[in-house]
């Protein structure tokens, strides 16, 4: 089964597709993640993402659809991936569709994380994270046990540098204008199912899984 979480910055996607993918045992394919990965190994891709991340901007599409057709195309996947963060706007939408294709699949769901702004913004600016193993934590929801540690790996924790105020105000108005159009385009293919993110992280959960487990019986 192939699931797309589409939804602005701070609505709790990635805290969701942490703990989803391993319940249901799928590959999380986060380009945020991947991203995040090329720019500390400095690779080409990387170099080339850093400028456009740092200022809350997309990266070009070609690129972040080349590391996704990568990631599904490898041998050995397990051919049942939840991407989240990805795709962001109309053309990746489409290139995912072809690169699924070619796999002779699509996508099955896309879970619309729908959130208010100002609930973004809080959960944004509460952030933190490891640098080590990239868990997410959040000082207000979800804090980790001692202040400023992993609790997995016992690394000191970060913040993301475009959680910075005006980058996350940044982010949010590209969303608006690049990523919210794909809510139709989903929606007209008949697999966009709503979810109220303003929710706790555990009400949400819930949710998804509800319609997950429905949609695996009917398959
Ligand atoms: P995220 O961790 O999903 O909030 O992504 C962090 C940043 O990585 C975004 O602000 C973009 O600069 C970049 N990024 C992540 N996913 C994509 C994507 N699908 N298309 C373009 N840029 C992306």
């Amino acid at each position: 089964m192939n699931v797309v979480f589409l939804g602005p910055p701070g609505a709790g996607k990635g805290t969701q597709a942490e703990v989803i993918s391993k319940e249901r045992g799928m590959e999380h394919i986060s380009t945020g993640d991947l991203l995040r990965g090329a720019v500390e190994r400095g690779s080409p891709r990387g170099r080339k993402a850093k400028e456009y991340m740092e200022k809350g901007l997309l990266v070009p599409d070609e690129l972040v659809v080349d590391i996704v057709a990568e990631r599904v195309s490898r041998d050995g996947s397990s051919g049942s991936f939840l991407f989240d963060g990805f795709p962001r706007n109309l053309a990746q939408a489409k290139a995912l569709d072809e690169t699924l294709k070619r796999l002779k699949d699509r996508v099955d769901v896309v879970f619309y994380f729908a959130v208010s702004e100002e609930i973004a913004v809080r959960r944004l600016s509460g952030r933190w994270m490891c640098p080590a193993c990239g868990a997410n934590y959040n000082e207000r929801y979800i804090p980790p046990k001692e202040e400023g540690i992993c609790d997995r790996c016992g690394k000191v924790l970060t913040q993301r540098q475009d959680d910075k105020v005006e980058t996350v105000k940044k982010r949010l108005k590209v969303y608006r204008e690049q990523t919210a159009d794909l809510i139709d385009y989903y929606e007209e293919r008949g697999v966009l199912r709503r979810v109220d993110a303003d929710l706790s992280v555990e009400e949400t959960h819930k949710e998804i899984n509800k319609t997950l487990t429905s949609l695996r019986k009917a398959r």
